[in-house]
C-alpha cells in the first residue's frame, strides 16, 4: 500500500520546480470524511490543504496528495441523483452528437463514467458507448442501466487491453462493446481530481481514433477567482485549472486544443476540447481570446492570489460577524446542503455547532452523521419541518435557486436564506 500522504516537489503539468504557496487553509481533515456516531470518541486525521502556484506554467494545484484509497473510501457519489447533472448531460450529448456527425459506428468512451449519467444520453442517440468508472457498485448500477461499463483505473495498460480487445467479455454486453479505438472520450469532473494527468493522456491516445476528440470538463480558475469560490479547494481536488495552463498541458503530451467554453456546473466550468497533434482542422478563435484574456488578468502572477486571499479574509469576517450578530438576536441558525465544499467553509471559517444547530442535506448516505472537523449534526428535511430555524446557511450554494425553491414553506413562514458566495448575504 502507498503511503497515506506524499508531495510532489514538481508541477503537475511542466514538471517545473518553482512552486510558490499562495493560500494556506491549515490542517484540515478530508472533505468526505464525515462521522458516525461511534467515531465521535476518537481524533480526526487532518492533512495540510496548501494551495501553490506554478511560476512556469501558471497551474494552481495542491502538493500534498492524499492517497485515493485513503481518499475515496466509504465514499459513494452517485450522478444521476442530481437532476441538474442530468440536464447538463443531455444537453451536452445532443451537442457533441451533432458537431462531430456521430453516427451508430461512432464510439464514445467516457473516463470516470460513474452511473453512465453522460453516456446514456449518447447510448439514446444510437451510439456505441464504453464507461470506465473504478468503483464496482457504480459501475454495476451503469450496467443495469444498459451501459458497458469496464470496472478498473483508467492507464495507459488498460486503454491497450481496450484497444486489443478485452478477450473474455467482462460484462454482459456484446464484446465488440469492449475494443476498439473511440471518436470521442470525454473525462467531466474527474480530470481535476488525478495527480498524474500525463498517464491519463497517454491512455487517451492509444484508444484515440486519429481525428478523435477527447473532451474534459474542469471547474475553471477564472470563477474561482472572481466569484471567491475558496471553498472548493478540498483535498480530493488537485487542480485549478485555466486554460494556458491546460493548453501548455496538452503540448507537453502531443496534442492541441482546439476549442474551450465555458459552462455553468460547479460554480462555472471549462469546456476543452483537444485533438492530437498536427490532424487539426482549425483552432477556433475561442481558444485565442481565452488565452489574451487570462493573460490580461495577470492570472500567473502571486499578486492576484495575494489579492484573493484578502478578499476571502474579508468574506470571513463579514460572515461570522453576520452569525454572531443574528445569535445575539437570539437567533437560530441552521445550515442546508453538506456538500464537501461545506466542511471547507466551516473548517476554514470556524463555524461550529454553537452557530448551527444542524445541517439538512437530502443524502440519506449523510444523515445521521457529523460533519469532519466541526462535527455538525447531519439531519434529514424532516427535522427542518419539525424545529425550524430562523436562518438557513445555504453551503450547496451552486444549488441556492432550487434549495430556496423547494424550501418555499420555510420561507413563507418568515424564514430567511444566507449565501456565503460571492460574499456573504441574506436573502429573504
Ligand atoms: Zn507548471
Amino acid at each position: 500500500m502507498s503511503a497515506v500522504l506524499t508531495h510532489n516537489s514538481f508541477c503537475r503539468v511542466c514538471s517545473g520546480t518553482k512552486l510558490k504557496k499562495v493560500l494556506s487553509f491549515g490542517p484540515t481533515p478530508l472533505a468526505n470524511a464525515f462521522l458516525k456516531k461511534e467515531d465521535l470518541r476518537n481524533e480526526e486525521r487532518y492533512f495540510p490543504l496548501d494551495v501553490y502556484l506554478c511560476k512556469e506554467c501558471g497551474l494552481l494545484q495542491l502538493t500534498d496528495i492524499v492517497a485515493p484509497e485513503v481518499l475515496f473510501r466509504d465514499y459513494v457519489y452517485v450522478s444521476s441523483t442530481s437532476p441538474v447533472f442530468v440536464a447538463h448531460f443531455e444537453k451536452f450529448a445532443e451537442k457533441v452528437h451533432k458537431r462531430f456527425k456521430l453516427g451508430r459506428e461512432s464510439l464514445v468512451m467516457d473516463i470516470g463514467s460513474n452511473d453512465g449519467i453522460l453516456l446514456a444520453p449518447f447510448k439514446e442517440r444510437g451510439v456505441r458507448v464504453l464507461g470506465i468508472e473504478p468503483d464496482k457498485t457504480i459501475a454495476r448500477m451503469a450496467e443495469k442501466k444498459g451501459i458497458p461499463t469496464i470496472s478498473e483505473f483508467f492507464s495507459p495498460a488498460l486503454a491497450r487491453k481496450i484497444k486489443k480487445g478485452f478477450g473474455s467479455a467482462r460484462t454482459n454486453f456484446s464484446k465488440k462493446n469492449l475494443r476498439g479505438q473511440a471518436d470521442i472520450i470525454t473525462a467531466t469532473n474527474v480530470f481535476a481530481h488525478i495527480n498524474d494527468i500525463h498517464e491519463v493522456a497517454k491512455g487517451v491516445k492509444i484508444l484515440l481514433k486519429k481525428h478523435g476528440v477527447f473532451i474534459i470538463e474542469v471547474p475553471y480558475l477564472v470563477d474561482f477567482l472572481e466569484q471567491n469560490l475558496f471553498d472548493t479547494v478540498y483535498h480530493e481536488h488537485l487542480s485549478y485549472f485555466s486554460v494556458s495552463a491546460l493548453n501548455r498541458f496538452f503540448k507537453e503530451v502531443g496534442m492541441e486544443i482546439i476549442d474551450v467554453e465555458r459552462v455553468e456546473t460547479h460554480g462555472g466550468s471549462l469546456r476543452v476540447y483537444a485533438q492530437k497533434k498536427g490532424v487539426l482542422e482549425r483552432v477556433t478563435d475561442a481558444v485565442k481570446s481565452f488565452l489574451n484574456r487570462e493573460k490580461k488578468m495577470g492570472l500567473h502572477k502571486e499578486e492576484v492570489y495575494r489579492d484573493y486571499a484578502h478578499r476571502i479574509g474579508e468574506n470571513r469576517a463579514k460572515l461570522l460577524s453576520l452569525l454572531a450578530g443574528l445569535k445575539q438576536e437570539g437567533k437560530r441558525i441552521a445550515g442546508y446542503g453538506a456538500p464537501a465544499k461545506g466542511n471547507t467553509l466551516l473548517n476554514f471559517f470556524s463555524i461550529g455547532p454553537d452557530i448551527l444547530e444542524y445541517i439538512v442535506d437530502d443524502s440519506p448516505q449523510k444523515q445521521g452523521k457529523f460533519t469532519p472537523g466541526k462535527r455538525i449534526s447531519v439531519v434529514s428535511k424532516e427535522t427542518l419541518e419539525k424545529d425550524p430555524p430562523d436562518y438557513l446557511l445555504i453551503m450547496a450554494w451552486n444549488f441556492a435557486p432550487s434549495i430556496m425553491k423547494k424550501n418555499e414553506a420555510f420561507r413563507k413562514r418568515g424564514g430567511k436564506f444566507i449565501i456565503p458566495v460571492p460574499t456573504p448575504r441574506i436573502v429573504k
